[in-house]
Protein backbone atom coordinates (compact mmCIF):
# COMPACT_ATOMS: atom_id res chain seq x y z
CA UNK A 1 0.00 0.00 0.00
CA UNK A 2 1.26 3.35 -0.81
CA UNK A 3 1.31 6.37 1.16
CA UNK A 4 -1.88 7.93 -0.28
CA UNK A 5 -4.25 5.19 0.20
CA UNK A 6 -8.15 5.42 1.37
CA UNK A 7 -7.82 2.20 3.13
CA UNK A 8 -5.38 3.60 5.86
CA UNK A 9 -7.25 6.89 6.01
CA UNK A 10 -10.15 6.42 7.86
CA UNK A 11 -11.24 10.36 8.22
CA UNK A 12 -10.41 10.81 4.86
CA UNK A 13 -12.25 7.81 3.29
CA UNK A 14 -15.04 9.33 5.26
CA UNK A 15 -15.00 12.75 3.59
CA UNK A 16 -15.18 11.25 -0.08
CA UNK A 17 -17.98 9.15 1.29
CA UNK A 18 -19.91 12.22 3.07
CA UNK A 19 -19.17 13.96 -0.57
CA UNK A 20 -20.57 11.21 -2.52
CA UNK A 21 -23.59 10.44 -0.84
CA UNK A 22 -24.36 14.13 -1.06
CA UNK A 23 -24.08 14.49 -4.47
CA UNK A 24 -25.34 11.19 -5.67
CA UNK A 25 -28.81 12.35 -3.85
CA UNK A 26 -28.77 15.10 -6.36
CA UNK A 27 -27.11 14.50 -9.36
CA UNK A 28 -28.02 10.45 -9.72
CA UNK A 29 -30.00 9.58 -12.84
CA UNK A 30 -33.48 8.81 -12.28
CA UNK A 31 -32.79 4.50 -13.55
CA UNK A 32 -35.34 1.84 -13.07
CA UNK A 33 -32.87 -0.36 -11.49
CA UNK A 34 -32.36 2.32 -8.49
CA UNK A 35 -36.06 2.66 -7.81
CA UNK A 36 -36.03 -1.05 -6.82
CA UNK A 37 -34.69 -2.94 -3.45
CA UNK A 38 -35.01 -6.62 -4.63
CA UNK A 39 -32.04 -8.33 -4.95
CA UNK A 40 -33.16 -10.71 -7.73
CA UNK A 41 -34.11 -6.80 -9.99
CA UNK A 42 -30.76 -5.97 -9.52
CA UNK A 43 -28.58 -8.91 -10.07
CA UNK A 44 -30.39 -8.83 -13.23
CA UNK A 45 -29.90 -5.31 -13.95
CA UNK A 46 -25.76 -5.46 -12.91
CA UNK A 47 -25.86 -8.42 -15.55
CA UNK A 48 -27.13 -6.51 -18.08
CA UNK A 49 -25.22 -3.68 -17.70
CA UNK A 50 -22.04 -5.85 -18.43
CA UNK A 51 -20.35 -4.39 -21.12
CA UNK A 52 -23.78 -2.60 -21.99
CA UNK A 53 -24.66 1.03 -22.18
CA UNK A 54 -27.17 2.06 -20.04
CA UNK A 55 -29.00 3.50 -22.35
CA UNK A 56 -29.73 0.11 -24.43
CA UNK A 57 -30.49 -1.33 -20.65
CA UNK A 58 -32.99 0.44 -19.94
CA UNK A 59 -35.91 -0.96 -22.24
CA UNK A 60 -34.77 -4.69 -22.23
CA UNK A 61 -34.43 -4.07 -18.06
CA UNK A 62 -38.10 -3.22 -17.49
CA UNK A 63 -39.73 -6.09 -20.78
CA UNK A 64 -37.10 -8.67 -18.75
CA UNK A 65 -39.22 -8.26 -15.56
CA UNK A 66 -42.61 -7.93 -16.70
CA UNK A 67 -41.77 -11.38 -18.31
CA UNK A 68 -39.86 -12.73 -15.34
CA UNK A 69 -41.22 -10.68 -12.46
CA UNK A 70 -39.91 -13.55 -10.35
CA UNK A 71 -36.51 -15.90 -9.64
CA UNK A 72 -38.57 -18.44 -10.08
CA UNK A 73 -40.50 -17.75 -13.08
CA UNK A 74 -36.88 -16.87 -14.79
CA UNK A 75 -36.05 -20.19 -13.48
CA UNK A 76 -39.39 -22.23 -14.63
CA UNK A 77 -38.54 -20.52 -18.58
CA UNK A 78 -37.23 -22.27 -21.46
CA UNK A 79 -34.03 -21.25 -22.66
CA UNK A 80 -35.59 -19.90 -26.05
CA UNK A 81 -38.31 -17.29 -24.21
CA UNK A 82 -34.87 -16.15 -22.13
CA UNK A 83 -33.00 -15.46 -25.14
CA UNK A 84 -35.71 -13.95 -27.38
CA UNK A 85 -36.37 -11.50 -24.17
CA UNK A 86 -32.18 -10.87 -24.44
CA UNK A 87 -32.70 -11.00 -28.28
CA UNK A 88 -30.68 -7.92 -29.17
CA UNK A 89 -28.90 -6.77 -26.11
CA UNK A 90 -26.14 -9.16 -26.66
CA UNK A 91 -23.42 -11.36 -25.54
CA UNK A 92 -26.03 -14.40 -25.41
CA UNK A 93 -23.40 -16.73 -22.52
CA UNK A 94 -24.76 -13.91 -19.87
CA UNK A 95 -28.33 -14.49 -20.30
CA UNK A 96 -27.68 -18.25 -20.20
CA UNK A 97 -25.38 -17.97 -16.81
CA UNK A 98 -28.66 -16.06 -15.67
CA UNK A 99 -31.07 -18.60 -16.76
CA UNK A 100 -28.98 -21.49 -14.99
CA UNK A 101 -28.14 -19.12 -11.55
CA UNK A 102 -32.17 -18.79 -11.32
CA UNK A 103 -32.49 -21.86 -11.21
CA UNK A 104 -29.36 -23.12 -8.59
CA UNK A 105 -31.66 -19.64 -6.41
CA UNK A 106 -34.79 -21.84 -6.63
CA UNK A 107 -33.18 -25.12 -5.94
CA UNK A 108 -30.73 -24.08 -3.12
CA UNK A 109 -31.85 -20.66 -1.98
CA UNK A 110 -35.04 -21.59 -1.87
CA UNK A 111 -35.58 -18.56 -4.01
CA UNK A 112 -33.96 -15.77 -2.41
CA UNK A 113 -30.67 -14.83 -2.95
CA UNK A 114 -28.13 -15.14 -0.27
CA UNK A 115 -26.47 -11.92 1.01
CA UNK A 116 -23.28 -13.16 1.96
CA UNK A 117 -21.17 -12.25 -1.07
CA UNK A 118 -19.78 -16.27 -0.54
CA UNK A 119 -22.84 -17.72 -0.73
CA UNK A 120 -23.69 -15.49 -4.35
CA UNK A 121 -20.52 -16.41 -5.56
CA UNK A 122 -21.58 -20.18 -5.93
CA UNK A 123 -23.99 -19.07 -8.48
CA UNK A 124 -23.82 -18.93 -12.11
CA UNK A 125 -22.90 -16.16 -13.90
CA UNK A 126 -21.83 -14.02 -10.19
CA UNK A 127 -17.85 -13.45 -9.95
CA UNK A 128 -16.62 -10.71 -7.62
CA UNK A 129 -18.02 -7.58 -9.29
CA UNK A 130 -22.17 -8.99 -9.18
CA UNK A 131 -21.52 -10.41 -5.84
CA UNK A 132 -20.57 -6.97 -4.80
CA UNK A 133 -23.23 -4.90 -6.51
CA UNK A 134 -25.95 -7.41 -5.30
CA UNK A 135 -24.60 -7.97 -1.10
CA UNK A 136 -24.06 -3.89 -1.10
CA UNK A 137 -27.08 -2.30 -3.18
CA UNK A 138 -29.44 -4.69 -2.31
CA UNK A 139 -28.05 -5.81 1.25
CA UNK A 140 -26.54 -2.63 1.92
CA UNK A 141 -23.22 -4.31 2.92
CA UNK A 142 -19.58 -2.90 2.59
CA UNK A 143 -18.94 -5.47 -0.16
CA UNK A 144 -17.38 -3.49 -3.06
CA UNK A 145 -18.35 -3.77 -6.57
CA UNK A 146 -15.18 -2.51 -8.82
CA UNK A 147 -15.91 -1.91 -12.63
CA UNK A 148 -13.64 -0.14 -14.95
CA UNK A 149 -15.47 3.29 -13.95
CA UNK A 150 -15.21 2.32 -10.24
CA UNK A 151 -11.44 1.31 -10.87
CA UNK A 152 -11.14 4.46 -12.64
CA UNK A 153 -11.99 6.91 -9.82
CA UNK A 154 -10.17 4.71 -7.03
CA UNK A 155 -7.29 4.85 -9.08
CA UNK A 156 -7.05 8.89 -9.40
CA UNK A 157 -8.06 9.29 -6.28
CA UNK A 158 -5.02 7.74 -4.57
CA UNK A 159 -2.91 8.54 -7.37
CA UNK A 160 -1.79 4.70 -8.40
CA UNK A 161 0.79 4.92 -10.62
CA UNK A 162 1.02 1.28 -11.37
CA UNK A 163 -0.93 0.38 -14.59
CA UNK A 164 -0.92 -3.45 -12.56
CA UNK A 165 -2.51 -1.74 -9.56
CA UNK A 166 -4.99 0.37 -11.57
CA UNK A 167 -6.84 -2.89 -12.76
CA UNK A 168 -10.83 -3.71 -11.45
CA UNK A 169 -9.44 -7.13 -10.18
CA UNK A 170 -6.56 -5.52 -7.63
CA UNK A 171 -7.44 -6.29 -4.30
CA UNK A 172 -5.46 -2.84 -3.57
CA UNK A 173 -8.51 -1.25 -5.51
CA UNK A 174 -11.46 -3.26 -4.00
CA UNK A 175 -9.57 -2.67 -0.61
CA UNK A 176 -10.24 1.21 -1.06
CA UNK A 177 -13.61 0.82 -2.41
CA UNK A 178 -14.34 -1.13 0.89
CA UNK A 179 -13.12 1.58 2.88
CA UNK A 180 -15.85 4.18 1.29
CA UNK A 181 -18.49 2.03 1.51
CA UNK A 182 -17.83 1.34 5.38
CA UNK A 183 -17.41 4.99 5.54
CA UNK A 184 -21.50 5.48 4.93
CA UNK A 185 -24.14 3.63 3.33
CA UNK A 186 -22.59 1.02 0.85
CA UNK A 187 -25.98 1.15 -0.89
CA UNK A 188 -25.80 4.81 -1.41
CA UNK A 189 -21.84 4.47 -1.98
CA UNK A 190 -21.05 1.72 -4.44
CA UNK A 191 -24.10 3.41 -6.99
CA UNK A 192 -22.32 6.84 -5.83
CA UNK A 193 -18.75 5.57 -7.17
CA UNK A 194 -20.17 3.90 -10.00
CA UNK A 195 -22.72 6.82 -11.19
CA UNK A 196 -19.14 9.31 -10.62
CA UNK A 197 -17.49 7.20 -13.15
CA UNK A 198 -19.89 7.26 -15.83
CA UNK A 199 -21.28 11.13 -15.42
CA UNK A 200 -17.93 13.05 -14.24
CA UNK A 201 -14.75 10.85 -13.21
CA UNK A 202 -14.76 9.61 -17.44
CA UNK A 203 -11.92 8.26 -19.36
CA UNK A 204 -11.26 10.90 -21.32
CA UNK A 205 -11.42 14.46 -20.01
CA UNK A 206 -12.94 14.20 -16.68
CA UNK A 207 -15.13 17.06 -15.27
CA UNK A 208 -12.81 17.72 -12.32
CA UNK A 209 -14.20 21.26 -11.83
CA UNK A 210 -17.64 19.72 -11.28
CA UNK A 211 -16.42 16.72 -8.80
CA UNK A 212 -17.55 16.60 -5.42
CA UNK A 213 -14.42 14.83 -4.19
CA UNK A 214 -11.89 17.30 -6.19
CA UNK A 215 -10.55 17.83 -2.56
CA UNK A 216 -9.67 14.70 -1.80
CA UNK A 217 -7.86 13.85 -5.36
CA UNK A 218 -4.69 13.20 -5.60
CA UNK A 219 -4.72 12.71 -9.06
CA UNK A 220 -6.77 16.18 -10.05
CA UNK A 221 -3.62 17.57 -7.29
CA UNK A 222 -0.96 16.28 -9.12
CA UNK A 223 -2.46 16.75 -12.60
CA UNK A 224 -2.52 13.36 -13.28
CA UNK A 225 -6.07 12.52 -14.33
CA UNK A 226 -4.86 12.23 -17.96
CA UNK A 227 -2.04 9.33 -16.92
CA UNK A 228 -4.25 7.45 -14.73
CA UNK A 229 -5.76 4.92 -15.36
CA UNK A 230 -2.44 4.09 -18.14
CA UNK A 231 -3.88 4.20 -21.51
CA UNK A 232 -4.10 0.18 -23.27
CA UNK A 233 -2.39 -0.73 -26.25
CA UNK A 234 -4.76 -1.67 -28.92
CA UNK A 235 -5.25 -4.96 -30.23
CA UNK A 236 -5.82 -5.76 -33.98
CA UNK A 237 -9.69 -7.37 -34.34
CA UNK A 238 -9.86 -10.22 -36.75
CA UNK A 239 -12.14 -10.07 -39.55
CA UNK A 240 -14.20 -12.33 -41.17
CA UNK A 241 -16.73 -12.27 -44.24
CA UNK A 242 -19.84 -13.51 -44.71
CA UNK A 243 -23.12 -13.75 -47.24
CA UNK A 244 -26.40 -13.81 -45.37
CA UNK A 245 -29.45 -15.17 -47.59
CA UNK A 246 -32.43 -13.69 -46.54
CA UNK A 247 -35.13 -16.44 -47.67
CA UNK A 248 -39.06 -16.21 -47.88
CA UNK A 249 -41.58 -19.38 -47.82
CA UNK A 250 -44.98 -18.35 -48.16
CA UNK A 251 -45.38 -15.33 -45.76
CA UNK A 252 -42.29 -16.41 -43.56
CA UNK A 253 -38.58 -15.93 -43.49
CA UNK A 254 -36.39 -18.62 -43.32
CA UNK A 255 -34.04 -18.68 -39.78
CA UNK A 256 -31.18 -21.37 -38.58
CA UNK A 257 -29.83 -22.52 -35.21
CA UNK A 258 -26.18 -21.37 -34.68
CA UNK A 259 -23.98 -23.89 -33.63
CA UNK A 260 -23.88 -25.17 -30.36
CA UNK A 261 -21.10 -23.53 -29.42
CA UNK A 262 -19.03 -20.64 -30.75
CA UNK A 263 -19.88 -16.74 -31.30
CA UNK A 264 -23.68 -16.57 -31.03
CA UNK A 265 -24.33 -20.05 -30.15
CA UNK A 266 -27.45 -21.56 -30.34
CA UNK A 267 -29.20 -18.36 -32.00
CA UNK A 268 -30.92 -17.82 -34.46
CA UNK A 269 -29.65 -16.05 -37.68
CA UNK A 270 -30.62 -15.86 -41.27
CA UNK A 271 -28.60 -18.63 -43.08
CA UNK A 272 -24.82 -17.15 -43.07
CA UNK A 273 -22.02 -18.97 -45.01
CA UNK A 274 -18.39 -17.44 -44.60
CA UNK A 275 -16.83 -16.19 -47.69
CA UNK A 276 -13.23 -14.94 -48.79
CA UNK A 277 -14.93 -12.39 -51.43
CA UNK A 278 -13.07 -9.30 -50.63
CA UNK A 279 -15.51 -7.59 -52.85
CA UNK A 280 -19.54 -8.42 -52.57
CA UNK A 281 -20.10 -11.83 -54.39
CA UNK A 282 -22.14 -11.61 -57.46
CA UNK A 283 -24.31 -14.77 -56.74
CA UNK A 284 -24.05 -16.79 -53.50
CA UNK A 285 -25.69 -20.24 -56.12
CA UNK A 286 -22.61 -21.84 -54.00
CA UNK A 287 -24.07 -21.03 -51.06
CA UNK A 288 -27.64 -21.84 -51.79
CA UNK A 289 -26.68 -25.10 -52.45
CA UNK A 290 -24.48 -26.03 -49.85
CA UNK A 291 -27.29 -25.67 -47.82
CA UNK A 292 -29.41 -27.33 -49.73
CA UNK A 293 -31.94 -24.81 -50.51
CA UNK A 294 -33.83 -24.42 -53.79
CA UNK A 295 -34.87 -20.95 -55.26
CA UNK A 296 -33.95 -17.85 -56.77
CA UNK A 297 -31.74 -14.94 -55.03
CA UNK A 298 -30.57 -11.37 -55.80
CA UNK A 299 -28.27 -9.46 -54.09
CA UNK A 300 -29.36 -6.53 -51.66
CA UNK A 301 -28.74 -3.23 -52.75
CA UNK A 302 -26.06 -1.21 -50.19
CA UNK A 303 -22.79 -1.61 -48.36
CA UNK A 304 -21.59 -4.81 -46.20
CA UNK A 305 -23.34 -5.04 -43.02
CA UNK A 306 -20.98 -4.86 -40.42
CA UNK A 307 -20.94 -5.60 -37.06
CA UNK A 308 -17.70 -5.16 -34.40
CA UNK A 309 -17.90 -8.09 -31.43
CA UNK A 310 -15.81 -7.30 -28.59
CA UNK A 311 -13.08 -9.20 -30.44
CA UNK A 312 -14.09 -9.56 -33.72
CA UNK A 313 -15.68 -7.66 -37.32
CA UNK A 314 -17.11 -9.30 -39.43
CA UNK A 315 -18.60 -8.04 -42.79
CA UNK A 316 -22.38 -9.69 -44.43
CA UNK A 317 -22.84 -8.83 -47.74
CA UNK A 318 -27.24 -10.11 -47.63
CA UNK A 319 -28.81 -11.40 -50.11
CA UNK A 320 -32.34 -12.11 -50.84
CA UNK A 321 -34.03 -14.73 -52.18
CA UNK A 322 -37.75 -16.87 -52.47
CA UNK A 323 -37.39 -20.79 -51.75
CA UNK A 324 -39.43 -22.94 -54.48
CA UNK A 325 -39.60 -25.89 -51.69
CA UNK A 326 -40.47 -25.60 -47.97
CA UNK A 327 -36.96 -25.79 -46.37
CA UNK A 328 -37.28 -28.49 -43.50
CA UNK A 329 -34.63 -29.58 -40.56
CA UNK A 330 -34.32 -29.45 -36.61
CA UNK A 331 -32.19 -26.43 -36.76
CA UNK A 332 -34.21 -24.35 -39.59
CA UNK A 333 -37.05 -22.48 -38.49
CA UNK A 334 -40.03 -20.31 -40.61
CA UNK A 335 -39.93 -17.01 -38.73
CA UNK A 336 -43.65 -14.71 -39.46
CA UNK A 337 -42.42 -10.88 -38.81
CA UNK A 338 -44.45 -9.57 -36.15
CA UNK A 339 -44.64 -12.81 -34.40
CA UNK A 340 -42.61 -14.03 -31.52
CA UNK A 341 -39.53 -14.76 -32.06
CA UNK A 342 -38.16 -18.78 -31.99
CA UNK A 343 -35.36 -17.67 -29.48
CA UNK A 344 -32.83 -15.34 -29.83
CA UNK A 345 -32.21 -13.28 -32.23
CA UNK A 346 -28.85 -11.55 -32.24
CA UNK A 347 -28.08 -7.74 -33.29
CA UNK A 348 -26.05 -8.67 -36.49
CA UNK A 349 -29.44 -11.15 -37.46
CA UNK A 350 -31.34 -7.90 -37.04
CA UNK A 351 -29.27 -5.95 -38.90
CA UNK A 352 -29.49 -8.39 -41.77
CA UNK A 353 -33.32 -8.55 -42.04
CA UNK A 354 -33.44 -4.64 -41.85
CA UNK A 355 -31.34 -4.29 -44.90
CA UNK A 356 -34.08 -6.69 -46.73
CA UNK A 357 -36.75 -4.16 -45.23
CA UNK A 358 -37.62 -6.52 -42.20
CA UNK A 359 -38.18 -5.33 -38.97
CA UNK A 360 -37.75 -7.62 -35.78
CA UNK A 361 -38.40 -5.48 -33.33
S1 LIG B 1 -11.07 15.31 -9.33
FE1 LIG B 1 -11.11 14.64 -11.44
S2 LIG B 1 -9.78 12.85 -11.52
FE2 LIG B 1 -10.26 13.21 -9.36
S3 LIG B 1 -12.03 11.89 -8.95
FE3 LIG B 1 -12.83 13.90 -9.52
S4 LIG B 1 -13.16 13.82 -11.74
FE4 LIG B 1 -11.86 12.09 -11.17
Amino acid sequence: MSAADLAREPSRARDVARRLARWFARHARDLPFRRTQDPYAIWVSEIMLQQTRVETVLGYFERFLARFPTVEALAAASEDDVLAAWSGLGYYRRARLLHRGAKAVVERFGGVLPADPERLREISGIGPYTAGAVASIAYDLPVPAVDGNVARVVARLDAISDPAEQQAGHPGIARRAEAVLAAGRPRVLTQALMELGALVCTPKAPSCDLCPVASACRAGARDLQAAIPAPRKKVAQPEARFVALVLSWRNAVVLTRRPATGLLAGLWCPPLVPTRAVRRPRSPRTAMERLGFDGTIEPLPGPWVRHVFTHRIWHVAPFRGTLRTRPGGEDVTLWRPGSPLPGGLPRIARKVLEAAGISAN
